[in-house]
C-alpha cells in the first residue's frame, strides 16, 4: 500500500538527509521508520547534490504499480528472489573465512571455484531485495536483505580489515601484479552496492557501516599503488566502483570516499568522450557503461562539467549510433564497429541485458539534468522491448536478446548460471516504478504509461494512472487531492505518436495537443476526482538499420514486432544453457520479404480479433507477428531482408 503516513517532517529528515539525487533519489529508507530518521541525524552531515536538477524522480516508495505487465513481471521476480535460500547464498562467503557451511553450493558464476562468486549471492540479491521492498513494502524482502546483512557482517568481521568477498584476497594480489584474474573489483562493487541499497531502501545502518569498511579496505589496497599502475589495474573490469563510492560519500558526507572514487577513472576511456570522440570500437560494452554512470553521479555531486560532458556525449552516441530498434546495444558483449554500422552485428549474442539495465540508469541522470523527452522515448523503447521480455515465467533471466533472424530467447538455469545479467535483471524487475513519474516544484512529469499510483504527500496530491498500455493506446490519469492543487501535469507525447492524439479533461476534449517527442502541459487547479484521458493512436512503421536500409524491423507504436517461427527443434538445453551465457544451435532460415506497397509497412495488416497481433500479406509464406516482449519458447525474426518499392 502507498505510504500515506509519510509526513512532511519525515520526508525532509530522510530525503534531504540522504542527498536527493538521481542515483539515490529513489533510495530513501522505508517511510515511517522514525527510529531510523533519529539515528541518521547522529551521522556526519550527508551531502546534497551540487547541481540544479530540472526534474527529479519520486522516491520509489511513493509509486505503487497497479495490475499490468510490469506488475506481473515484478511479482514473478519477487517470488523468484524469495525462493533463493540464504544459506546457499552465504555458502562461499562463509567458506572464504573458515566459517562452517553445509549448504549445497550454488552453481554457475556462483560456483565455489568461480572467480566472480559473491557478485550475485552477496551483491545483486541485496540490491534486488532492497529495491523490491521499497517498491512494494513487502516485509519478506526486507527481512531477507537484513538477514543476509547480519551473516555477511560476521564474514567481514573475520577478515578484520574491512574486506568482504566470497573469494580470497589472492585475486586482488593477482590484479595488482598484472596476473590473470577475472574481475575482482566488479564483484566487490556489487557487494558494496548491495549493502548501500540495503541501507538506503531498508534503513539498515549496519549495512552502511559495512560498506564504509569495504571502502576503507579499497583505500588501503591503493595506498602504495601509483597513478600509472592504477590505470593498468583499471584495464580489468571494475563495474560501478566510482558510482558506489560517490553514493557512499553522499550518504555519509565523508570526503575520502569521493577522493577514492577518482581512483576508478579510466583516463583512456574518459578523455576521448570528454572531447566528443567516439572511440568505442573494440571495447567491452558493459565494462564501460557503469563507468559513465559513475561520471554522471560525480557530476551530480560536484557540478564538474567534464563529467556531464562525458556522460551526455556517451549517451547520445550509444543511443543514436549504436542501438538497435529495441534500444539495446553491443554484440558478443562488445562494440565491434564504427558508429552507425550495425548490419553486420545481428546474431545470437546481440544486446547484453546488463547494457540495457545500465543505459536505463544513465538515462535517468540525463533526463534529470535536461527533462529532454528524447531520454524518456529511449527509456520506453528499451523498457518495453529489451527488458520486459527477458524474464521467463519462473523469473529466470536472459543474458542476450538475439536479433539474428531464426534465433530464440534463452534464459539462465535455476541453479547453474547466476550470470551478471541474472543479477542486473533481478534489480530491473524490482524497480519498474522508479521512472514513471518525475517532478519539479511546479508539477509532475508522466514519463511512462504504466498502471500505477503516485503519492506526493508534500502537495497532498495523489495521481492514479489507469491503463492497459500497450494493449490500450493511451492512458487515464485520475487526481486525488486533499485540497485543490495548482500543478502542471506534463504528459509525454511519445516519438511514435505521429497520428493525432487527443486529450480530454473531465470528459471535455481540449482543442490542442502536442507534437511527437514532447510533453503536453496541463497546468490548472486540480481537484479531487479530476480525470485526464489521453489517447495515443499507434501505427505500424519500420526501422531500417542505418547502414543497410534493406534490413528492416517493424514496430507498432513503441513495440518491436517479432515474426513467429515456431519451436523448430528447441530443447531444454537450448533454452536454458546453464553456465555458458549462450547455447549452441543454429538459426533456421528466414524468408525474405517482398513489399510491393508504397507504405514501408504495407506488407503487414492487423490480425483479426487479436490485440497487438499482425500478419504478413502477399508473401510466399504465412508469417504472424507479435510484440517481441511477449514472445517466448519459439524462434523469431525481428530484422527482415526486404525487397520492394520503399527500399
Ligand atoms: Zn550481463
Amino acid at each position: 500500500m502507498p505510504p500515506h503516513n509519510y509526513t512532511r517532517r519525515q520526508f525532509v529528515s530522510t530525503a534531504v538527509g540522504l542527498g536527493v539525487s538521481l542515483a539515490s533519489s529513489h533510495m530513501f529508507g522505508a517511510p515511517g521508520q522514525n527510529h531510523r530518521a533519529g539515528r541518521l541525524q547522529a551521522r556526519p552531515k550527508q551531502v546534497e547534490d551540487r547541481i540544479r536538477w530540472t526534474a527529479r524522480p519520486f522516491p520509489l516508495q511513493q509509486v505503487r504499480l497497479l495490475d499490468g505487465p510490469c506488475k506481473e513481471a515484478m511479482e514473478v521476480n519477487r517470488k523468484w528472489l524469495l525462493s533463493l535460500p540464504n544459506e546457499r547464498l552465504l555458502h562461499t562467503f562463509r567458506l572464504n573465512v573458515g566459517l562452517a557451511s553445509s549448504a549445497e553450493p550454488l552453481g554457475g558464476w556462483e560456483k565455489p571455484d568461480c572467480e566472480l562468486r559473491g557478485h550475485f549471492a552477496g551483491g545483486h540479491v541485496l540490491s534486488a531485495c532492497a529495491l523490491g521492498y521499497a517498491a512494494t513494502g513487502d516485509d519478506e524482502l526486507k527481512s531477507k536483505a537484513d538477514a543476509l546483512t547480519v551473516e555477511l557482517a560476521k564474514c567481514q568481521e573475520k577478515h578484520q580489515n574491512g574486506y568482504l568477498s566470497a573469494f580470497p584476497l589472492e585475486l586482488f594480489d593477482r590484479l595488482r601484479e598484472g596476473r590473470r584474474v577475472w574481475a575482482p573489483f566488479y564483484t566487490y562493487h556489487k557487494i558494496m552496492a548491495g549493502l548501500l541499497d540495503t541501507y538506503l531502501y531498508c534503513g539498515n545502518e549496519q549495512a552502511l557501516d559495512m560498506a564504509e569498511k569495504m571502502a576503507a579496505w579499497v583505500g588501503h589496497y591503493f595506498q602504495s599503488v601509483s597513478d600509472e599502475h592504477t590505470q593498468r589495474i583499471l584495464q580489468t573490469e571494475f563495474g560501478g566502483m566510482q558510482e558506489a563510492l560517490c553514493n557512499l560519500y553522499a550518504a555519509t558526507g565523508r570526503k575520502q570516499h569521493l577522493g577514492l572514487s577518482t581512483r576508478f577513472e579510466k583516463r583512456m576511456f574518459f578523455d576521448p568522450l570528454a572531447e566528443h570522440r567516439d572511440e568505442l570500437k573494440g571495447i567491452h560494452a558493459n565494462t564501460h557503461i557503469p563507468q559513465v554512470i559513475g561520471a554522471a553521479r560525480r557530476y551530480d555531486l560536484t557540478g564538474e562539467d567534464r563529467y556531464r560532458d562525458i556522460a551526455s556525449y556517451f549517451w547520445e552516441e550509444v543511443t543514436t549510433e549504436r542501438a538497435y530498434c529495441t534500444g539495446g546495444t553491443s554484440n558478443v558483449e562488445y562494440w565491434r564497429t564504427d558508429p552507425g554500422k550495425l548490419a553486420s552485428e545481428l546474431g545470437k549474442e546481440t544486446e547484453e541485458c546488463c547494457c540495457a539495465y545500465n543505459m536505463l540508469k544513465l538515462t535517468r541522470h540525463l533526463f534529470g539534468w535536461t527533462a529532454d523527452p528524447r531520454a524518456m522515448d529511449y527509456y520506453e523503447r528499451t523498457l518495453f522491448n529489451h527488458r520486459l521480455g527477458t524474464q521467463d515465467a519462473q523469473g529466470l533471466k536472459s543474458y542476450f536478446l538475439p536479433l539474428g533472424s531464426g534465433y530464440w530467447k534463452y534464459y539462465n538455469s535455476a541453479w547453474d548460471s547466476f550470470w551478471c545479467c541474472t543479477g542486473s535483471g533481478a534489480e530491473e524487475f524490482a524497480k519498474f516504478a522508479d521512472t514513471i513519474y518525475f517532478h519539479d516544484d511546479q508539477g509532475v512529469y508522466v514519463n511512462l504509461f504504466i498502471a500505477s499510483e503516485l503519492n506526493w504527500p508534500e502537495k497532498g496530491f495523489r495521481l492514479r494512472q489507469e491503463t492497459n498500455f500497450p494493449e490500450q493506446e493511451g492512458t487515464s490519469l485520475i487526481v486525488h487531492a486533499e485540497r485543490p492543487a495548482q500543478l502542471a501535469l506534463r504528459v509525454r507525447v511519445p516519438w511514435w505518436a505521429n497520428r493525432a492524439g487527443t486529450v480530454k479533461v473531465n470528459g471535455e476534449a481540449l482543442p490542442a495537443f502536442s507534437s511527437p517527442s514532447s510533453y503536453l502541459v496541463l497546468d490548472r487547479n486540480w481537484k479531487e476526482g479530476d480525470r485526464v484521458e489521453i489517447s495515443l493512436p499507434m501505427n505500424l512503421h519500420v526501422e531500417p538499420l542505418p547502414d543497410d536500409p534493406t534490413l528492416q524491423a517493424v514496430m507498432y507504436g513503441p513495440l518491436v514486432l517479432a515474426g513467429r517461427l515456431g519451436g523448430n527443434g528447441l530443447t531444454q538445453p537450448l533454452v536454458y544453457p546453464g553456465y555458458d551465457t549462450a547455447p549452441g544451435g543454429d538459426p533456421i532460415p528466414v524468408p525474405a520479404v517482398a513489399n510491393n506497397s508504397q507504405d514501408p509497412a504495407g506488407w503487414l495488416e492487423p490480425a483479426p480479433d487479436q490485440k497487438l497481433a499482425f500478419r504478413a500479406v502477399g508473401q510466399s509464406e504465412n508469417i504472424s507477428l507479435v510484440p517481441l516482449y511477449k514472445l517466448t519458447g519459439e524462434r523469431y525474426a525481428v530484422y527482415w531482408k526486404v525487397a520492394g518499392k520503399t527500399v
